[in-house]
């Protein structure tokens, strides 16, 4: 074997999970490869572009160490000049002082691991062979990396309705992101819907209600699942409307226009009595599901679909040489704080394995 041709330690994924593991893995001197994902309009539509979930969030309010400051200065004097298009206006515009965005926080994250030498691939993970060590990883352009051992750090995606309608008008005023889209002029001063109940419909619907005329969040329960400091706040906003105990039945519109409108109907009672909302816009935040399709298999996921660690307090996998972090395989508390930690696992754990499971080298 050809002892340059095989990596110590890949990583595969680009939020807080892949840069924290990318992070420790190069400090322990192992010259992680990271593949970032593929700017393309297909992860764009599934909701997997690079740098993960964390860059739809607008401001990051609990990641310890970001209180509020001009954080204006210190983005233009980390980040690389070219690096500065992916950041939401207001960072680098905006009034200090200023909370962190999502965006700002995770290029900080891959500056921090570039610092110390993590190298990047822009490319998706396509295809995986981990039944034999060196694993062999297949990316997006054709190009096949063989490597010792593989941090799986891929995240999770927007879950859609999966209405007919709503696959129509992606892109057309149905989104699943306020943070990319929130501000196009076809929402602004229009009324827009909000499906979901957790923090993130509560966080597009805060800040989609800077664009539109009003915000109708529609949820299943009359009763929200976001966190308290964020139900108090978007009760008071007044372009806020609640739609309790309802469901989207139907997307409205045409081709040419886009969204024209929302029909909702009786959570208890689908296919009964239907209301009509206009609208310009529908921004479904229903949850995210797993990251996991590449894999093909290759890792034993658990019942809700993550994948699965059967060591208590490891970032083991069901394969030996394979790690995990990050929303991947956490389907209870899915918080970048929480990501960074278990990426910083996952290459501890790595760094441990590599140590005792050497490959023999001829
Ligand atoms: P989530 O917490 O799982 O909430 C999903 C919401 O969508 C729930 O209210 C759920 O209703 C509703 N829902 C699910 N399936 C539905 C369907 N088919 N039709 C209609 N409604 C449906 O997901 P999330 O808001 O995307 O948040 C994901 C994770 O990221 C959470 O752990 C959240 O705490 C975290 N996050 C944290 C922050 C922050 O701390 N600042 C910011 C953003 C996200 P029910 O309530 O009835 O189940």
């Amino acid at each position: 074997m050809n002892e340059k041709s095989v990596e110590k330690v890949v990583i595969i994924g680009s939020g807080p999970a892949g840069w924290s593991a990318a992070i420790y893995a190069a400090r322990a001197a192992l010259n992680p490869l990271v593949f970032e994902g593929a700017l393309t309009a297909e992860n764009q539509d599934a909701g997997t572009l690079p740098m993960g979930q964390l860059t739809t969030t607008t401001e990051v309010e609990n990641y310890p160490g970001f209180p509020s400051g001009d954080l204006r200065a210190y983005l233009k004097s980390a980040l690389a000049e070219e690096r500065l298009w992916a950041l939401p206006s207001d960072d680098l515009d905006g009034d200090p002082p200023r909370i962190v965005s999502g965006a700002a926080l995770v290029e900080l994250m891959r500056r921090q691991a570039e610092n110390f030498g993590a190298r990047v691939v822009s490319e998706d993970v396509t295809d995986v062979d981990l039944s034999v060590r060196p694993f062999t990883l297949v990316d997006s352009s054709g190009v096949t990396t063989r490597a010792e051992t593989v941090i799986v750090a891929t995240g999770a995606s927007t879950r859609w309705l999966g209405l007919a309608s709503e696959e129509r008008f992606k892109n057309n005023g149905v989104s699943a992101c306020a943070v990319c889209d929130g501000a196009s002029p076809r929402f602004r001063d229009q009324p827009i819907v909000v499906v979901g109940g957790g923090d993130v419909a509560v966080e597009d619907a805060e800040y989609l209600s800077k664009f539109a005329s009003k915000v109708y969040i529609v949820h299943r329960r009359d009763e929200l699942r976001a966190a308290k400091i964020l139900v108090e706040r978007i009760k008071r906003n007044p372009k806020v409307e609640f739609v309790w105990n309802s469901v989207v039945a139907d997307v409205l519109g045409d081709d040419a226009a886009g969204v024209q409108g929302v029909l909702v109907a009786d959570a208890s009672d689908p296919s009964g009595a239907r209301r009509q909302i206009a609208a310009s816009g529908l921004f479904v935040a229903i949850g995210r599901r797993p990251n996991v399709g590449f894999l093909k298999g290759a890792l034993e996921l658990t019942s809700e679909g993550v994948i699965k660690r059967p060591i208590p307090f490891s970032s083991a996998t069901s394969v030996p040489g394979v790690f995990v972090a990050g929303d991947v395989c956490d389907a209870r508390y899915r918080q970048a704080i929480v990501a960074s930690s278990s990426g910083a696992c996952a290459a501890l754990d790595a760094e441990r394995f590599l140590l005792e499971n050497p490959i023999e080298r001829r």
